[in-house]
């Protein structure tokens, strides 16, 4: 793409954003400056609410059968980009081919999903409820949406939104991450080019804090999704409220992966170390805790068996054949990684998060570092190698806090009472998993742990796109989830009619 200005994608057309300022969008594996990235404010975010305002009562009038052909059209031109699309997600976010094709078919999975929404959008109604009186509930487009996305999964996030926001007439703007939007940006090339999308029924606003400011202050938005970080999940859910828009933030993760003394090792590793490093541990889902179960000598055999594993992964550029460990998504990241591990190794105490857990190690068993991934940090400054770390205080940093990266911190315990307790004590509820051969173990747990996503012997148990995607507790702010039917429910104002004839 070169040193390209990215623009707006606005009422159908490509519009040049205003300057208040812009950031440098860059490849993770070289540090090379790809585009820049138009830190927008309110006046982009008033333009775009003007033009999908605009659009929304006509896009509305247009049967949900043809609405579901224009998300048709949609998954026809993903598929049809779909190699460049991924490389775009590589390029842009740094993980491997292989896991950005995935994450593009994870999203083409949401498009297909909301091609069914006609069926979802049917009433209810119950006859005669009084003599001569019928009730009947239709759904409607709540109006004008916008949707806020974070940098981990820069192609499928978004594609958890748009095609629902769509098929359920509503007019859509998406605020894609201000550190790679470009494959948003391609998703917006392929939306233009779809003519059953009539202009300014789909926006997009590029920029960072300030865009999502004003999406939050505009009273022309009617709901608002997020996904990213607590801390910021916890800012848009107030600011939406306070302005009286329907809103879902799904937030940030501390996932756990129980083993069991009965795990068979051979099959779970690949799934912990998928879990824990794929992605350089950027993932929403990612097992970033081991929680291992049984007397001192199975938690040896545990220990070596995740350290002789996370030793033969490769480190590098998320292009290069045969990595495993891509880059993280920027030397900022890395450097706030490496400075926890440094802080809970070197024993330091620190400022305690707000609301995160307690303020550092305790003063018994300290941490210790079982794989130090702290090596070559590569062209861009971007490289952290596996590592990981057996907590002396199952309520450190190490393990408690969200650092989203490729770090697993191991946390002892004697059996499945503990291994809950340990689970359920997070802020979080987003994923988690148990490795065992015993259907009591699972059967408990998956009964017992508190979180939204979880998986038997699975190390990523992220659900297909016809179920709901988040989690508990400060993993959403809001209750109606991503993708299924909450989607639906999400996008759509029930109306009630009681009739008399
Ligand atoms: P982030 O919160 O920094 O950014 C997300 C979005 O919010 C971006 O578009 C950004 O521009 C905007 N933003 C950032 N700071 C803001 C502020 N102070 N005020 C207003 N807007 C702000 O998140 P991120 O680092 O891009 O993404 C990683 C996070 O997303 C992790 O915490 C991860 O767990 C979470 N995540 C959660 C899920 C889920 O399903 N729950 C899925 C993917 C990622």
């Amino acid at each position: 793409m070169g040193d390209v200005r990215l623009r707006n994608y606005i009422g159908g057309s490509w519009r040049e954003a205003d300057l208040v300022g812009e950031l440098e969008d860059f490849d993770p594996a070289t540090g090379e400056v790809a585009a820049l990235v138009p830190l927008c404010g309110a006046r982009e975010v008033r333009e775009a609410v003007e033009a999908a305002r605009g659009a929304q009562p006509g896009w509305r009038a247009v049967g949900p059968q043809r609405r579901a052909r224009a998300v048709l059209a949609l998954r026809e031109g993903l598929e049809a980009r779909r190699g460049e699309l991924a490389a775009l997600v590589t390029a842009d976010m740094g993980k491997t081919p292989a896991d950005a094709d995935g994450e593009v078919g994870r999203g083409i999975e949401s498009v297909e999903s909301a091609a069914a929404v006609p069926h979802l959008l049917k009433g209810e109604n119950l006859e005669g409820v009084a003599a001569g009186v019928d009730v009947e509930m239709v759904r409607q487009p709540v109006g004008v949406v916008a949707a806020i996305t974070p940098f981990n999964v820069p192609a499928m996030i978004p594609l958890w939104f748009l095609p629902y926001a769509i098929a359920c007439g509503n007019a859509f703007l998406l605020k894609p991450s201000e550190q790679d939007p470009r494959p948003a940006a391609l998703i917006m090339e392929i939306v233009d080019s779809i003519e059953e999308i009539p202009p300014g029924v789909v926006n997009l606003v590029h920029g960072g804090r300030d865009a999502v400011e004003a999406i939050l202050a505009d009273p022309g938005i009617d709901a608002v999704s997020f996904v990213g970080r607590a801390q910021t999940a916890r800012i848009v859910a107030e600011g939406a409220v306070r302005t009286g828009k329907r809103v879902q933030a799904l937030g940030g993760a501390k996932n756990s992966l129980v083993v069991m003394p009965d795990a068979d090792l051979a099959r779970a590793m690949p799934a912990i170390m998928g879990s824990a490093f794929g992605a350089a541990g950027q993932r929403c889902l990612a097992g970033s805790v081991c929680v291992v179960v049984g007397d001192e000598g199975r938690r040896a055999e545990v220990r070596d068996a995740l350290v002789a594993a996370a030793s033969n992964l490769q480190v590098g550029a998320g292009g290069d054949a045969g990595t495993d460990v891509c880059p993280m998504v920027s030397a900022a990241a890395r450097d706030r990684l490496v400075e926890a591990i440094e802080r809970v190794v070197h024993g330091e105490r620190r400022e305690p998060a707000v609301g995160g857990a307690g303020d550092g190690p305790s003063d018994g068993v300290p941490t210790e570092l079982l794989l130090d991934g702290r090596g070559d940090a590569g062209p861009a400054g971007t490289l952290l190698g596996p590592t990981i770390a057996l907590a002396g205080d199952p309520e450190s940093e190490l393990a408690r806090d969200e650092l989203f990266g490729p770090l697993l911190t191991v946390v002892d315990v004697d059996d499945l009472d503990q291994a809950l307790d340990f689970v359920n004590g997070s802020r979080y509820g987003n994923a988690g998993a148990i490795f065992t051969q015993s259907g009591e173990a699972a059967r408990r747990y998956r009964y017992e742990a508190e979180a939204g996503m979880l998986g038997v012997n699975v190390g990523v148990p992220a659900p297909v796109a016809w179920f709901p995607f988040s989690g508990w507790k400060d993993s959403i702010d809001g209750d109606l989830h991503a993708n299924g039917t909450d989607a639906v429910d999400f996008y759509t104002r029930k109306k009630v009619i009681t009739s008399r004839w």
